[in-house]
């Protein structure tokens, strides 16, 4: 399967007044796994359907393997493309719906059954191939749509939360399996989920949006411990969110003073390095706190224990600052016995490592 490369460049979209779209500009390398995250409305949506011809744009260029293709019909693009809904037609077997793409590409008919059993040996599932789709489970139905879609071997696969409509368990089966066809076909693809879990186990990049424009694209592993603004530290999972003031610097490194008086601790800047007296939010993720019994003039964070959860594989404690100004506080660490030797009530002061403690000045706007 051949593998072609993105680009959108000034890409945008308006309905009347509301801009669902900004200008936005995007390279997806050929062959990578890139994931539009964001929350309901943030555009992932329309800018899937600039890709896939499905709408046209106000302004900008959409181009596959350098060819420019913004005005071509979604069937002159050499994309494919899956849904939610999995559109199978009720009235054909499943090798019949697979092979039906090719059947439109005028392929002959033993060519095009060989073809979908190809396919259908991609998702492991090739005793089905005689079965209706009313006789597959959601789970089966959504690989054959993957495998329908494999079948005319696109260069660039285009998924708009294709696992939306499958409980927990199957979604996590199925996450792997198309990590697993994307390793062994090496084609591009282009995922939307609004599921922060979904789209770092499964990206290469991820492009977060918000409100019609792109907030940050990078590793997962970069926007969650290094995330450019609150807004993508917040949506990516559970963080303590610390507002302050930068009050020193040493090379990369800055001090900061939090809402109340109490230290960070070093911490590191996420963007541009803010000058002293900046104000910035320090971003420590629940897992990279250690907490210990205070120790008196230490000037660190202190915390009352107000909760503690048990969530199966994590424990977490809840504690309230004891300094005025700061939001709930968080740790968490993996389980090791029901009873942690914790109480409700108990002050724990709270530690990082310097490289844990992220500072993100708010850009403008945000
Ligand atoms: P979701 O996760 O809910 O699908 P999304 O990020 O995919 O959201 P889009 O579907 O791209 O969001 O929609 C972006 C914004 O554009 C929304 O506020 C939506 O209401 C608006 N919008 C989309 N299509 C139209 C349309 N045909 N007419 C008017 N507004 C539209």
């Amino acid at each position: 399967m051949s593998s072609s490369s993105l680009t959108i460049a000034g890409l945008a979209k308006r309905y009347g007044a509301f801009v669902a779209l900004a200008p936005t500009g995007l390279e997806v390398p050929a062959g990578e796994f890139l994931t539009l995250l964001g929350p309901s409305g943030s555009g992932k949506t329309t800018l899937l359907s600039l890709i896939a011809g499905l709408a046209t744009p106000d302004e900008g260029e959409v181009r596959i393997g350098g060819q420019d293709v913004t005005y071509r019909p979604p069937y002159e693009r050499d994309i494919g493309m899956v849904f939610q809904n999995y559109a199978l037609f009720p009235h054909m077997t499943i090798v019949e719906n697979i092979a039906f793409p090719l059947k439109m590409r005028k392929v002959r008919d033993a060519e095009a059954r060989k073809r979908a059993f190809e396919a259908l040996d991609m998702v492991r599932l090739p005793h089905v191939a005689e079965r209706f789709p009313r006789e597959l489970s959601g789970g089966q139905q959504q690989r054959i749509a993957l495998a329908r879609c494999l079948v005319y071997r696109p260069s660039i696969i285009l998924m708009d939360e294709p696992l939306g409509a499958l409980d927990k368990k199957l979604r996590e089966q199925m996450q792997l399996e198309i990590k697993r066809i994307h390793r062994e076909l090496a084609t591009t693809i282009v995922y939307v989920t609004h599921d922060q879990e979904e789209a770092m186990t499964m990206s290469d990049r991820i492009c977060l949006m918000n409100a019609g424009q792109i907030e940050q694209l990078g590793a997962p592993s970069d926007l969650y411990f290094r995330p450019r603004t609150v807004f993508v530290a917040d949506f990516l999972g559970e963080s303590n969110l610390l507002p302050g003031r930068v009050t020193a610097r040493d090379g990369e490194t800055l001090g900061v003073t939090l809402t109340g008086g109490a230290g960070s601790g070093p911490a590191i800047a996420s963007g541009a390095l803010p000058a002293v007296g900046t104000d910035v939010t320090v971003m420590v993720r629940p897992q990279n706190i250690i907490v210990r019994a205070p120790v008196a003039g230490s000037g660190r964070l202190v915390g009352r224990l107000t909760d503690v959860m048990v969530t199966g594989s994590l424990t977490k404690l809840y504690l309230e600052a004891t300094t005025p100004g700061l939001p709930q506080l968080v740790a968490a660490y993996p389980t090791r016995s029901l009873s942690d030797g914790h109480e409700i009530g108990q002050l724990l002061e709270l530690d990082w490592q310097p490289s844990d403690a992220v500072a993100i000045t708010a850009a403008p706007g945000h």
